[in-house]
């Protein structure tokens, strides 16, 4: 069933965005060759304590972090460790916090150093094609046709979109209904409605779009072995333009 927010559970989306939005930010900011994904971890860690908000991925189905961090041909749920991120990685920070009951989540890819001229276009083409997916995220709107305007935008541009991970339904659960696929037909899929909050996240391939999980359990990796890149924001329905929820706070 898809919860419809009120205009109170709203606002707490919203500070649990700006929690959020501040945590990816910071971790984000950290990147350079030399650090490890455990320091990015606790410093993502240090911002949504600091708030009085709570990991959401941590423990999520036993995830053992604050942040997935997913570097080159990992796509998603990497786990934080001793690894020492090198120039001319690619590396994608996705981060959860939940706030007074309801929960933000984004994500974003981040280059480490001097990276290729195709990575670079490969994060820019994954971050305008979010943009590209929510120009259709309004009301009267059916939920395919976000992904169907990613899928568009990406395949267009010479990649890929990768279809065994979708975006979600977000609120006082960390993944809610509906299902927000980044492909796929137009005109499917229940109608968006002012008041729904929903992830948007983009996954695309520099190659094919078939993906693999390791032996860890979690970690997805492409199947060819080349890029992926990810980008993620909360968002909210409403009779207009999208609402983005997971924006940095505003500076006092
Ligand atoms: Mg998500």
């Amino acid at each position: 069933m898809i919860r419809i927010k009120s205009a109170h559970e709203i606002k707490l989306m919203q500070e649990a965005g700006q929690i959020t939005a501040a945590a990816r930010a910071a971790a984000g900011a950290l990147v350079a060759p030399g650090i490890t994904t455990r320091e990015l971890d606790e410093a993502a860690r240090k911002v949504i304590v600091g708030y009085g908000a709570t990991p959401s991925f941590l423990n999520y189905n036993g995830f053992p972090a604050s942040i997935c961090c997913s570097v080159n041909n990992e796509v998603i749920h990497g786990f934080p460790g001793g690894r020492k991120l090198k120039e001319g990685d690619l590396v994608k920070i996705d981060v959860g916090a939940k706030y007074m009951g309801y929960h933000g989540d984004c994500a974003e890819t981040f280059p480490c150093g001097k990276i290729s001229d195709e990575a670079r276009r490969l994060i820019e083409v994954t971050r305008q094609s979010f943009y590209e997916g929510i120009k259709l995220a309004r009301e009267g709107q059916r939920v395919s046709d976000i992904g169907h305007a990613v899928q568009a935008y990406v395949e267009a541009n010479g990649f890929s979109v990768v279809r065994d991970y979708v975006g979600h339904g977000v609120g006082s659960e960390l993944h809610e209904a509906p299902e927000v696929p980044n492909y796929g037909n137009p005109g499917r899929g229940p109608r968006l409605i002012a008041g729904m909050t929903i992830a948007v996240e983009p996954m695309v391939n520099q190659g094919g779009y078939q993906v693999k999980t390791l032996s860890n359990g979690w970690t997805v990796v492409t199947v060819d072995g080349k890029l992926s890149s990810h980008y993620e924001n909360s968002i909210l329905i409403t009779k207009g333009d999208p609402i983005i929820l997971t924006v940095l706070p505003d500076k006092k």
